[in-house]
């Protein structure tokens, strides 16, 4: 959406100001408010692109005559929509910001616009945390534009020296034979210049590693190995180019209870041969704000057996709602140790057993006989 704004008074020109005031001004308020300078400032990043769209108008003689002429209903006829976001500023001014951050002088040659790089942080959870979700504050090391400097490596209002390895024609010629080959000088890169007084804070480099905190808002579900992108937490770009991104990669510990598997979680429980048996009501951890579930165990249930709860797994990521399932594995356990009075129920117990086998017994051996 193009501004509303007088063009003249977002930059703070008049009226009758020519093309080089019209440049200062932008680079006064593009400098400003640049994004590296102003990371997550709304404020900022409106007017920097108000800037921009501004000077995008005013520098071209034939756009401003037509905005000094109609306004900005002129400049909708001719289809002049403004800018959409920093990548496109960047793209349409790259030489502007070369001048900026790289070493703007009469030998100035194209210094690349560079994206910063990703960063990438380890983000250990237990299971707890990732079931729930969580913010959490991270914090790590990353290079950032230099303020002092701008970024530019020199001292504010130093101006840069010839390169004295290619003599600031930013390339060397070397002759081979009947050849002559031309390289960017690796002195200065190409551009022609050094730095002669290099700034202090930043020791020439023009950023500076330093800490830095983000708040993390970690979405309930998660497993190991999701990606959250957070979006220009990375490295500060070059030349005026937008940071990188911040990958947090998540890895969920294994826990003493649960497996997880996908969206289900599984358990395994013990019961005596005796609650398997006559069946039982038992009661089991879960993750959820319950803390417990209370489970019947059904009479007669075989050792091994799954009973399957509905919606007590882990929430789904993948389909941003709902739970997986909790599947409990019943381990019965039989006793090592008895007493004198349950060795002897357990005997007669068994006495009924050996008869009914027995009987079982019988009569297959009937059966044999009849055949
Ligand atoms: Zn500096
Ligand atoms: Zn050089």
């Amino acid at each position: 959406m193009p501004s509303n704004r007088d063009y003249y008074e977002i930059l703070g020109v008049s009226r009758d100001s020519d093309e080089d005031e019209i440049k200062k001004a932008y680079r006064k308020l593009a400098l400003k408010y640049h994004p590296d300078k102003n990371s997550g400032d709304k404020v900022a990043e409106e007017r920097f692109k108000e800037a921009a769209e501004a000077y995008e108008v005013l520098r071209d003689a034939e756009k401003r005559k037509i905005y000094d002429l109609y306004g900005h209903d002129g400049l909708k006829g001719t289809g002049f929509t403004g800018f959409s976001g920093f990548e496109d500023i960047f793209s349409t001014f790259g030489d502007i910001f070369e001048d900026f951050f790289g070493f703007g002088g009469r030998r100035s040659r194209r210094t690349r616009v560079r994206r910063g790089s990703d960063l990438r942080y380890d983000l250990r959870l237990n299971l707890e945390e990732a079931y729930r979700g969580k913010e959490e504050e991270i914090v790590f090391e990353k290079w950032g534009s230099c303020e002092i400097c701008s970024g530019t490596g020199m001292t504010p209002g130093s101006e840069p020296g010839i390169c004295p390895n290619c003599d600031g024609r930013g390339e060397v010629v070397h002759s081979q034979g009947f050849f002559q080959i031309r390289t960017t000088c690796s002195t200065c890169n190409g551009t022609g210049q050094v730095i002669v007084d290099p700034c202090r804070r930043c020791n020439g480099k023009g950023k500076i590693r330093g800490e830095r905190r983000v708040l993390v808002k970690i979405p309930p579900g998660v497993d190991t190995g999701i990606q959250l992108r957070i979006k220009e937490e990375g490295e500060s770009g070059e030349n005026g180019g937008p940071p990188g991104d911040l990958f947090v990669v998540i890895y969920v510990n294994e826990h003493d209870f649960f497996i997880r598997d996908g969206d289900d979680l599984r358990c395994q429980i013990e019961v005596s041969f005796v609650q398997a048996a006559l069946g039982a009501e038992v009661s089991i951890p879960v993750l959820g704000d319950d803390e417990e579930r209370r489970i019947d165990i059904q009479e007669g249930t075989q050792p091994g057996e799954i009973i399957r709860i509905k919606g007590d797994g882990m929430p789904s990521l993948r389909r941003g709602r709902g739970y997986g399932d909790l599947f409990v594995q019943v381990m019965v356990k039989i006793p090592t140790r008895l007493s004198q009075r349950q060795r002897e129920l357990l005997m007669k117990f068994s006495e009924l057993e050996t008869q009914k086998i027995g009987a079982k017994t019988r009569e297959f051996w009937d059966k044999i006989k009849g055949i």
